[in-house]
């Protein structure tokens, strides 16, 4: 194992949560609770306001709702995590070639693979950076734990929620693991749980002291055998670079530097079609477009864009290449130029939630619409506009807001951004022609650029 913590488990607090309090300034403080809204349906994330209820991920949603009646329950807005889980991907691979994301908003990052941080001040300092740069850029909070090993590295980071970092001394990983629940190790559930406790252990020490005999008797070979080595904070998994499967992706360095804008413009192009081949060849499609731009002292920019749907169409990469140059600043030159379609194979997370679209019709927010006065009931029923829960509208006269809640024919819209104050309800009918579905509206309007420190030479990933 390393000496120094130099793996950092990044995991964004609350996430889906978060980003619907600062796109709604009226949820802001409030118990929120987003996932499916169906029958079967299940929480994606309860907003810490939420949890004080005893909601949490997983659980089934009408249980969240007996729990916290009062909360408002959203249907997950998955184009704007993704975006924002790019954002704060792109941050992490600003910091090494080792990046694990675990879902759309957790990663191990191995800083020292990228030559970011090789002791514990450095491996600190990087932390801190880097929550500051996610609340810059997306206006959320990320919690980060510094580690030798992946295991604590996460357990360092649930240490430090919400909102913090907690870093692990390497050489007192022993006596901090050994009085917490046995349920702290990762592959310990509750079946495991219940197994070890009914052994008579239920905290890590209780694992050591038991002995690896013991827990390979316990669990079988394989299973016992890890465990007893994490209990002693044996943890040597590698942090393991996104998978390649998942992006497709082509870049050229350059013997001379490009200076030349038309020039580059024009690599960028070229780019885009060597990999629109490459995808094409591979009978692949993927939503994330990423340009990749190494500049005359070797600072590297990372952007990205992400489409509304898969795509392998030659020209809709060159377009996107494009717009993500156009801001970079390349005065000094360029030396290294890539362009990349990532996002092929989508998060299994997405697949819990492949219900909550089928929840569409129902009336889901706490706020029902108030029916005092009927609409005109007797309309050529064309087909119902779906409006669901938390989804961005737009209203000819009133604005941008969000579907509070729809039913019986009717639909509230909370009329609110995420720059303004606590907006005002009102109420439509469902097919009102003013009223119309619309984009999400960004968090953070002048997204800072990042400036990447300098990549030393030489580091291998
Ligand atoms: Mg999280």
């Amino acid at each position: 194992m390393r000496t120094a913590p130099t793996i950092l488990h990044l995991d964004m607090d609350a996430f889906y949560a978060s980003v619907e309090q600062a796109a709604k300034p009226s949820l802001r403080g409030k118990a929120v609770i987003v996932g499916g809204l169906g029958p079967r349906g299940v929480v994606a994330t309860a907003s810490y306001e939420a949890r004080v209820f005893g909601v949490h991920s997983a659980m089934p949603m009408a249980q969240a709702r007996r729990l916290a009646p009062n909360a408002a329950y959203l249907v997950p807005r998955f184009g704007i995590y993704r975006r924002i889980s790019e954002q704060v991907m792109s941050l992490l691979r600003g910091l090494s070639p080792l990046v694990e994301p675990l879902s759309l908003d957790e990663a191990f990052v191995d800083l020292e693979a990228g030559g970011a941080a090789w002791d514990e001040e450095s491996a600190r300092r990087v932390g801190v950076k880097l929550r500051a740069d996610i609340r810059a850029v997306t206006g959320l909070t990320g919690s980060v734990g510094l580690a030798a090993s992946k295991m604590l590295a996460k357990i360092a980071s649930e240490q430090a929620k919400p909102d913090g970092l907690t870093l692990i001394r390497p050489g007192t990983e022993r006596a901090l693991l050994g009085p917490m629940p046995v349920r702290t190790l990762p592959g310990v559930g509750p079946a495991t749980g219940d197994h070890l406790r009914r052994a008579g252990i239920t905290t890590i020490d209780e694992i050591a002291e038991a002995g690896e005999d013991e827990l390979v008797r316990l669990l079988g070979k394989a299973h016992g055998q890890a465990l007893y080595a994490m209990a002693l904070a044996h943890d040597e998994r590698p942090v393991v670079a996104e998978r390649e499967a998942k992006s497709v992706s082509v870049e050229d360095t350059y013997d001379v530097d490009i200076h030349d804008r038309l020039r580059i413009g024009l690599e960028v192009q070229r780019l885009a079609d060597r990999c629109v081949r490459r995808l094409r060849d591979a009978g692949l499609s993927g939503r994330t477009i990423v340009l990749k731009v190494r500049r005359y002292d070797f600072s590297t920019l990372t952007r990205s864009e992400t489409l509304r749907g898969p795509t392998d169409d030659q020209a809709v990469v060159r377009e996107a290449a494009a717009r993500l140059l156009e801001p970079v600043d390349t005065t000094g030159g360029v030396r290294l130029l890539g362009v990349g379609v990532s996002g092929l194979a989508d998060y299994t997370q997405e697949d819990l939630f492949a219900q909550a679209h089928l929840a569409a019709g129902e009336a889901t927010a706490e706020e029902r619409p108030e029916a005092e006065e009927p609409l005109a009931e007797e309309q050529a029923a064309p087909p119902e506009r779906v409006w669901l829960a938390g989804h961005d509208v737009r209203h000819g006269e009133y604005g941008p807001g969000w579907v509070q809640g729809s039913g019986l024919g009717r639909v509230t819209v909370r009329f609110e951004t995420p720059q303004s104050g606590p907006g005002r309800v009102r109420t439509f009918s469902v097919d009102d022609p003013q009223l119309e579905p619309a984009d999400p509206l960004p968090l953070v309007l002048d997204v800072p650029e990042i400036a990447e420190r300098p990549a030393p030479t030489g580091t291998g990933a």
